[in-house]
């Protein structure tokens, strides 16, 4: 348990709400919210038993400041693992800043950002995949991302990582006996099934951190194509299906239309472009810019063409640009006579008839983006992780080392080379499970949060 001084902190959004909550944690949580407070029932908050509520007022010199309910939360039971009292006030920006006032002249000290949360991973209740699983719930966007926080609060991560460093550390103590008595009969080649095994599944577990990325910061998609061809009426058939949660995304030009959605639980950014053509005045050139900018920012293009009018010049030059991005090929307007015999070639994923305008055939593409995204390998979303970059590293690095201890085995080295892989990969993952992080990354992660969490 580690001693840290009492803070405190507004623990609900600034503006006006229901209720606000005063949150203070810290060894003089308890005598500090009792000494701002007149309890109805005139039970010292001292007295109370723990995980408690009680009504009151507080106040500051002989005034009273806000009519509230107290929570008091005895150590260990509680977020933190310290003592927490949490005043719920009335919402309202002035009320609740009223108390939190009264409390840090009480002595508490205005939490950082995260600093709850920071001390339920110091105080060893939570691991650090667990403390970021709380920013994640906070921020998600989409249900498919809060399941996925939720599941990893849980510690799913976590008990992955450390079953895979068990077993780093059991062949590593087999590799050792060997290099100490190297007159036991014993073949490094026994190693390589298990090392191959284990390598495998920290291979899976990037996959899903991968997908992980995809589900929490979303994807881009930008549809491109000439004038006329009905990007936008694309555009709003996507975002039909979930408009309740479409935001619009300020500082747009009229020549860029973005918008964010979720198709299949995944946000995704979508940009329709400007109409893609040869610049004929300096406006459009910015515009094609522009458009060009979207190109390069997005991770997947819809390219449309009209396909009840035959291919003209602006056509052939949207297809003929080799598109360093996925693409898929959407042939819109298919509710009318087509015009276009065969599907031109290029390097296109799928290829999609669809009537913008009726909807028709636009859930199958929806299905095709999130497919091509998921790469079909996930088959729940129980099974996905949402790590940072930080962590990616470290699992890539980890996988890095097992690879080369495969090698060595396979390769039939001397026993000290494969064990000193095996070290390696068993650092990176206690690196990996929070043991021994340094204060910069526990900086880099608890930045994220927001004062109050
Ligand atoms: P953009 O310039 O590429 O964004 O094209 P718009 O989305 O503005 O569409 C151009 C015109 O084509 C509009 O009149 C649309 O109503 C029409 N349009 C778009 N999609 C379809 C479709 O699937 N079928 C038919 N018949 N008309 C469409």
């Amino acid at each position: 348990m580690i001693e840290g001084d009492t803070i405190a902190a507004l623990s609900t959004p600034l503006g006006e709400g229901g209720i606000g909550i005063v949150r203070i944690s810290g060894p003089k949580a308890i005598p500090l919210a009792e000494a701002i407070f007149h309890p109805s029932d005139r039970i010292p908050l001292s007295q109370v038993p723990t995980h408690t509520l009680h009504h009151g007022f507080v106040v500051s010199q002989a005034r009273r400041i806000d009519e509230v309910l107290v929570s008091v939360m005895r150590a260990p039971r509680t977020y933190t693992r310290e003592d927490v009292a949490e005043i719920n006030c009335h919402g309202g920006f002035l009320a609740t800043q009223a108390v939190l006032s009264v409390v840090l002249k009480q002595g508490a000290r205005l939490a950082e950002r995260g600093e709850f949360t920071k001390r339920a991973f110091l105080n060893g209740r939570i691991s650090l995949d667990q403390a970021q699983a709380v920013v994640d719930i906070v921020k998600a966007k989409t249900k498919l991302g809060l399941e996925a926080a939720v599941e990893q609060l849980g510690g799913r991560f976590s008990n992955a990582i450390s079953r895979i460093r068990e077993q780093i550390g059991g062949l590593l103590a087999q590799i050792e006996v060997e290099i100490d008595f190297p007159d036991v009969e014993a073949e490094t080649g026994v190693v390589t099934a298990p090392l191959t095994e284990l390598a495998n599944r920290v291979e899976l577990l990037l996959a899903q951190a991968e997908q992980g990325r995809i589900v929490r910061e979303g994807f881009t998609i930008a549809i491109i194509g000439r004038p006329n061809v009905g990007k936008s009426t694309l555009l709003n058939a996507l975002l039909v299906e979930e408009r309740a949660i479409v935001t619009p995304i300020p500082g747009t030009t009229r020549d860029t239309v973005e918008e964010e959605a979720a198709i299949g639980g995944i946000p995704v950014r979508l940009i329709d472009t400007a109409g893609l053509r040869e610049p004929t005045d300096t406006l459009e050139e910015a515009g094609i810019e522009r458009t060009n900018a979207a190109i390069t920012r997005a991770d997947l293009l819809l390219l449309v063409l009209d396909r009840s009018a035959p291919l003209d010049e602006q056509d052939h030059q949207v297809l003929q640009r080799a598109w360093k991005k996925p693409t898929l090929l959407v042939l819109n307007k298919s509710d009318l006579p087509a015009a276009i015999e065969s599907t031109p070639s290029g390097p296109w994923k799928s290829v999609h008839g669809i009537s913008a305008k009726l909807g028709s055939g636009v859930d199958r593409l929806s299905q095709a983006i999130l497919e091509l995204f998921l790469g079909g390998k996930v088959q729940s979303w129980g099974a996905i992780f949402l790590l940072n970059t930080w962590e990616q590293d470290l699992l890539g690095r980890a996988h890095g080392h097992l690879d080369q201890a495969i090698t060595a085995a396979r390769t039939a080295s001397s026993p000290d080379i494969i064990a000193e892989e095996l070290r390696s990969a068993y650092v990176v993952t206690g690196e990996l499970q929070g043991v021994d992080v340094s204060e910069d990354v526990l900086d880099q992660i608890f930045a994220r949060f927001c004062v109050g969490k």
